[in-house]
């Protein structure tokens, strides 16, 4: 089985698309995804639909530096996870850039990447959690960041970014109701014996039983 047919890419990843032409807008999505669930697809597939993005690379994080990582489940399960999860969606990959690379995890460092990767022709957009991009601006160089790619923050509802100091014409911020879903709470429900069924895709609710992920806490 080729990389494109199980929509899974190792490392470098190939631009190329199932059609064989090349993209002209990316979506990079970011995230943690422990686990990744329903509201994560949701927003990428509205934002891809949004922005007229050819595909959207999920992206787990490797080891994202500001968490405890002993409380972060091993990045290979995450992995593996968002793969089952993207695996229906022909629009969908998902890449290990972040597993691979050894030391706490910059998105500047996976943009730098991907921006070698795809060529300079190619529209990035970095889609995340508006919360994790509230806090955009104590990244290391910023500047370098807004020029690699347009940055779409996904909102719950009700939520409101609260840093106004981002510049102009860089970020967009995207309400997707789906994201009333957390993975925290998918997390909490497991632990406590309540079903996730819906929550995350029935893969993932599989996955979580067969592994016994998040029944401690
Ligand atoms: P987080 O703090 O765990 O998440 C903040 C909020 O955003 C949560 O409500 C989370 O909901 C939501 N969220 C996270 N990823 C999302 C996505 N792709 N789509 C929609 N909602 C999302 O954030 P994180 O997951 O650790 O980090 C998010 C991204 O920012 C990652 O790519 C990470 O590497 C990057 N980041 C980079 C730096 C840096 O380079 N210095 C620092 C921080 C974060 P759920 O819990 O339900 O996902």
């Amino acid at each position: 089985m080729t990389e494109q047919a199980t929509g899974v890419s190792h490392g470098g990843s190939s631009p190329a698309r199932r059609d064989g032409s090349a993209p002209t807008k990316v979506g990079i999505m970011g995230g943690t995804f422990d686990p990744v669930h329903h509201g994560h697809l949701v927003a990428a597939s509205e934002v891809a639909h949004l922005f007229g993005l050819d595909e959207v690379v999920f992206v787990p994080t490797g080891q994202p530096w500001q968490k405890d990582l002993d409380k972060v489940t091993p990045s290979e399960d995450r992995y593996l996870m968002t793969v089952i999860a993207t695996a229906e969606n022909p629009q969908f990959r998902v890449d290990r850039i972040e597993i691979d690379r050894s030391g706490p995890t910059y998105t500047l460092d996976t943009l730098r990447q991907m921006r070698a990767t795809y060529g300079p022709e190619v529209d990035l957009y970095f889609i995340t959690g508006a919360d994790a991009l509230g806090a955009i601006l104590s990244w290391h160089n910023v500047d370098e960041l807004f020029d690699l790619a347009h940055f779409v923050g996904c909102n719950r509802p009700g939520h409101h970014l609260s840093d106004t100091g981002l510049p102009e014409g860089k970020v967009s911020l995207v309400e997707v109701p789906a994201l009333a879903i957390s993975s925290s709470e998918c997390r909490e429900r497991v632990r406590k014996g309540e079903p996730i069924w819906y929550l995350v895709p029935d893969g993932i609710v599989r996955y979580i039983n067969k592994t016994g992920l998040y029944l401690e806490s």
